[in-house]
C-alpha cells in the first residue's frame, strides 16, 4: 500500500479550498482584534492557551508581496496582541512564527510558550511545530479570546 504523511494530505486540503481569512471564515467569539485592515483570532487547533494568529485582512502570499507599511502596522499588532497574551495568561515567553507553509494569506503565529513547553527541546518542538494540539471546547476557545481582548483594551497604544 502506498504511504502518505499526513502534512502532505492536509497541504493538498488547504491547496484546494479557498483562503478561511479572505472568505471571513473565522468565528466572531474567537476573534481578538479585527478593524478594516487586520484581524487577530485564535487558533481553534492551538498546542498551547492563547495561541493566535495576526493577519492583514489582504490576501498576500507572503513577505515579498506585502508593502512596508502594512508589514509594520501587522508587527505592531503582533506585539500588542502578545503583551495581550502575557498579561491574561502569564506564558513564560511568547515566540512568534511566520511559516506560510499551510495557508497562503500571509500570517503570524503568536505562540505563548509556558515553562512545561520549554524545559526540553523535545517540548519546544511539539508545541512550536504543532506536533501535538490541545481539545479546547468552543465555549472554552470562547472565554480564552474574551480575557484576552480584555487584556488588549486595557493596553495604552503607543506604549513599550
Ligand atoms: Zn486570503
Amino acid at each position: 500500500m502506498k504511504k502518505e504523511k499526513f502534512s502532505t494530505k492536509k497541504l493538498e486540503y488547504l491547496k484546494k479550498s479557498d483562503c478561511f481569512i479572505c472568505k471571513g471564515q473565522i468565528r466572531k467569539e474567537d476573534t481578538i482584534f479585527e478593524n478594516k485592515e487586520f484581524i487577530a483570532f485564535l487558533d481553534i487547533f492551538p498546542p498551547t492557551k492563547g495561541y493566535a494568529i495576526v493577519a492583514p485582512k489582504k490576501h498576500f502570499e507572503d513577505i515579498t508581496e506585502i508593502p512596508e507599511k502594512e508589514l509594520q502596522k501587522t508587527m505592531l499588532l503582533v506585539k500588542k496582541v502578545a503583551k495581550a497574551i502575557k498579561a491574561a495568561y502569564s506564558p513564560r515567553r511568547i515566540c512568534l512564527a511566520q511559516t506560510g507553509g499551510l495557508v497562503s494569506h500571509f500570517h503570524f503565529h503568536v505562540i505563548p510558550m509556558y515553562s512545561k513547553d520549554w524545559n526540553t527541546s523535545e517540548n519546544f518542538k511539539r508545541v512550536f511545530f504543532k506536533e501535538e494540539i490541545l481539545k479546547f471546547s468552543q465555549a472554552k476557545l470562547k472565554k480564552i479570546a474574551g480575557k484576552i481582548r480584555k487584556n488588549l483594551k486595557l493596553k495604552k497604544t503607543g506604549s513599550k
